[in-house]
């Protein structure tokens, strides 16, 4: 089986137990979660069964331990993640505001996984590895952006694949060298997953028709666009579909898409069509939302076929 590796940000969340605006007073709370773009969506791989490994690092404590015990528990492979006797393992305080809207608190650019440790287990994962995926949450600095340009090239030159999340919003879009970054990277994208105004956002085009074509024509071989509870839709040079959310009760949409990416992309590496991609995809989102907590919500093969085949899609 082709074995993924992902660079980038393993943290713990804690999370505030009524919803209203911020931290600034005392307020009951509810944590350490095991959370992390590139660790929610290596969970969901591990979870299906296929192999996957982080190249990260926590600290030498327990909210650390929280995610290295959790990870290895659910089959990913934890041997590049670092253990920075320096920096404490990075945080992210997370309260829901009514409207749904989020505030936080983060502790990650200077925490472990904030610098990268380029180790020899570093090497040997990457050396290893058939598929690379991308978070853009994870193309924090230069060192990050270089070390996912030259593992994208890398593999793609020994016949291996990369997918990309932009994983996005407009705010960040304007950090310094991060929109050229962007652009070098899906350059090297066999499979895309934006959400939402990711579609356009990193191109020319104006509307999503416009925004796909000139993907496609990049050199982009699938395109899988995720909305929320508005469902998801994929585009190649052969075909798009497009399928409703499955109706579910959201506690907790974080992790959704990285829960959907990670389990289309093992699909899509196990060459499954992607209808029936799509379909578990849009599964393993809508599982996902029901779950407090970033990583309580990954499924496995057999819960993804009986949620799916138990309910219809949203009409
Ligand atoms: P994230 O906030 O984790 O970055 P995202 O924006 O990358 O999320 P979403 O579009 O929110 O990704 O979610 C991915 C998929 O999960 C959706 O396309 C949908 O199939 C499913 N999903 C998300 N939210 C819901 C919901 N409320 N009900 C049903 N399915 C959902
Ligand atoms: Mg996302």
């Amino acid at each position: 089986m082709k074995k993924i590796v992902i660079i980038g940000e393993v943290l713990v969340e804690i999370m505030a137990d009524t919803t209203g605006h911020g931290f600034t007073a005392p307020q009951p709370l509810t944590g350490p979660f095991p959370s992390g773009a590139p660790a929610i969506f290596a969970a969901q791989a591990a979870c299906l069964g296929q192999p996957v490994g982080l190249i990260s690092a926590v600290g030498d404590d327990d909210f650390g331990r929280v995610n290295t015990d959790r990870l290895a528990r659910e089959g990913v492979d934890t041997s590049a993640i670092f253990t920075d006797p320096d920096r404490p393992t990075g945080s992210a305080f997370v309260r829901y505001r009514p409207d749904g809207a989020r505030d936080f608190v983060f502790n990650i650019r200077h925490s472990a996984c904030g610098t990268l440790h380029d180790t020899p287990q570093a090497r040997a994962l990457l050396d290893s590895a058939d598929h690379l995926h991308v978070m853009g949450s994870s193309l924090s600095g230069p060192d990050f952006v270089a070390l996912n340009l030259e593992t994208a090239r890398a593999i793609r030159a020994r016949g291996g694949t990369v997918s990309f999340d932009p994983n996005l919003r407009k705010e960040i879009l304007f950090a310094p060298g991060l929109a050229e970054a962007m652009a070098e990277m899906i350059a090297l994208t066999d499979l895309f997953l934006p959400s939402g105004d990711e579609l356009t956002l990193l191109t020319a085009a104006s509307t999503e028709t416009e925004a796909i074509t000139e993907l496609l024509d990049r050199g982009i071989r699938a395109i899988v666009h995720k909305n929320g509870a508005a469902g998801a839709a994929f585009h190649d040079a052969r075909q798009s579909l497009s399928a409703s959310a499955y109706p579910v009760d959201e506690i907790d949409p974080t992790g959704a898409g990285d829960c959907f990416g990670a389990t289309f992309t093992t699909l899509w590496l196990r060459d499954t069509s992607p209808a029936r991609a799509l379909d578990l995809a849009m599964a393993s989102g809508a599982i996902a939302v029901t779950r407090r907590g970033p990583m309580e919500g990954t499924s496995d093969l057999d819960s993804l076929d009986t949620f799916a085949s138990s309910r219809e899609p949203r009409s």
